[in-house]
C-alpha cells in the first residue's frame, strides 16, 4: 500500500452530517500503541445509526465510522502484540469517540485488541462482528445464571437480523432448543430452520402491551428487540429461567412490571459489548472459534464492500438486512 489509505469520514455540518470517502495519512490517525492493516469491517445496527446520524452515536468530528474491525498489526509498542498478529476490535468508542473500522489502516490501543483464534480468519471475523461476539455474551451470561439445555425452550427475538441469527445458531450447537421470533416469518422461516431454530414464532405475537405474568413457555431468552418484546418475553419465562437483554431494534424503554422477577424468580441479565472486560472478551472469542458452525456462518453471511456501507446504513435501521454484512475495506 501507498502512504495514503482510503477511508470513509463522517463530517458535521450545518444541518447535520455528510459522509465522504477521503485518503488519509497516519498523521490522520488519532493515538494508540498498534497500527494495523485492516483488511474488512461490517454494519451492525449502531453502524447504522452513525451512517444515518439518526442517533448520537458519533461523538466527535470528523470521524471515521465503524465499531469492528479485523485486520493485521502492521507495527506495534504493545507488549502483547508483534507485527503480522491477526487481530480483531470491537467496541471500545471505535466508531463513536475513537476512528473506526471503516478505513485501511487504524491505530488503537493494543489493550483493546484480540488475537484471532487460528480457526478465525480476519473475514470470518466480521462475519461475526459485534453483533455476533454479542450474541455469545448473551449465551454466556445465561450459562453463568445456570441455563442449560434440558431445562426447555429458549426464544430469540429480532431471530433473522445479526445478533438473532448468531444466537440461534450458536445456542442450537450448544443443544438447546431455539425459538425464533421474526417479523419475517414468510420469507426468513426455512433460513432461520437452517441456522436451527425449532420453531418460528411471529414478532407480533411479543410487540404489543401484555400482562404483566403470562403463560410460562421460556426457559431462557436472547433479547434483541427491548421495549414490549422484552416485557412480554420476562413475563413467560418459566419459573427460574433467564432472560439476556442486548438491544433495542422495537426501543429502548421496558414496559414491564416486576411480577416475574418476584413471582417466578427470573434473572434479568444486561449484556453489553462495548466497555466487557477483555477477559470476557478472550473468551467469547475463543467461544464462536468453538460453538459456532462455520456453514451456518457462511449461510448468514452476506460479502459486501465499504462502498456500499451508506446505502446499507439505511437498510438495516429498517430492517431489511438479514444475518450479517462483511464490508471489504479495500473496495
Ligand atoms: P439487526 O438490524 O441486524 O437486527 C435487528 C432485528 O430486530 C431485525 O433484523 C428484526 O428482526 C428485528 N426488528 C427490527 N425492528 C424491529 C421492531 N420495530 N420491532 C421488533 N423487532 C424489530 O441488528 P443487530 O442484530 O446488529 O442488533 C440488534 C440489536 O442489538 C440492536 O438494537 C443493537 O443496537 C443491539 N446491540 C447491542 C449490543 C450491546 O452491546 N448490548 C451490541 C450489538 C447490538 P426480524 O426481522 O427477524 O424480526
Amino acid at each position: 500500500m501507498t502512504d495514503t489509505f482510503r477511508a470513509l469520514r463522517l463530517f458535521k455540518t450545518e444541518g447535520g452530517q455528510e459522509a465522504r470517502f477521503v485518503d488519509l495519512s497516519e498523521s490522520d490517525l488519532m493515538d494508540g500503541d498498534v497500527v494495523v492493516r485492516v483488511e474488512y469491517s461490517t454494519l451492525n445496527y449502531k453502524d447504522g445509526l452513525a451512517l444515518t446520524g439518526r442517533a448520537p452515536v458519533v461523538r466527535v468530528w470528523p470521524l471515521t465510522p465503524g465499531i469492528d474491525l479485523a485486520g493485521v498489526v502492521e507495527r506495534s509498542d504493545h507488549p502483547g502484540f508483534t507485527p503480522g498478529d491477526r487481530v480483531v476490535a470491537n467496541g471500545w468508542g471505535l466508531g463513536e469517540t475513537h476512528h473506526g473500522g471503516y478505513a485501511q489502516k487504524a491505530r488503537l490501543k493494543g489493550d483493546w485488541l484480540v488475537k484471532l483464534p487460528d480457526a478465525v480468519s480476519t473475514d470470518a471475523a466480521m462475519a461475526i462482528g459485534t453483533a455476533g461476539y454479542t450474541a455469545m455474551l448473551s449465551v454466556m451470561a445465561l450459562e453463568r445464571v445456570g441455563a442449560t439445555p434440558d431445562k426447555g425452550d429458549v426464544i430469540v427475538t429480532g431471530a433473522a437480523g445479526g445478533v438473532g441469527s448468531v444466537a440461534i445458531a450458536v445456542l442450537a450447537k450448544l443443544g438447546y432448543r431455539v425459538v425464533a421470533s421474526s417479523g419475517r416469518k414468510a420469507t426468513e422461516g426455512d433460513y432461520l430452520a437452517s441456522l436451527g431454530a425449532a420453531d418460528v414464532i411471529d414478532r407480533a405475537e411479543l410487540s404489543g402491551p401484555g400482562r404483566p405474568l403470562g403463560r410460562e413457555r421460556w426457559a431462557g431468552a436472547v433479547d434483541a428487540v427491548g421495549s414490549h418484546t422484552l416485557a412480554n418475553v420476562l413475563s413467560q419465562t418459566r419459573y427460574g429461567g433467564a432472560v439476556a437483554a442486548c438491544g433495542l431494534a422495537q426501543g429502548m424503554d421496558l414496559p414491564a412490571s416486576v411480577a416475574p422477577f418476584i413471582l417466578r424468580g427470573i434473572t434479568l441479565v444486561g449484556i453489553d459489548s462495548v466497555m466487557c472486560p477483555r477477559p470476557l472478551r478472550e473468551e467469547a472469542w475463543r467461544r464462536l472459534a468453538h460453538d459456532l458452525d462455520p456453514a451456518k456462518l457462511s449461510a448468514m453471511r452476506v460479502d459486501t464492500t465499504l462502498t456500499n456501507a451508506l446505502t446499507l446504513g439505511a437498510e438495516i435501521l429498517e430492517g431489511k438486512i438479514r444475518g450479517r454484512l462483511v464490508l471489504d475495506v479495500d473496495k
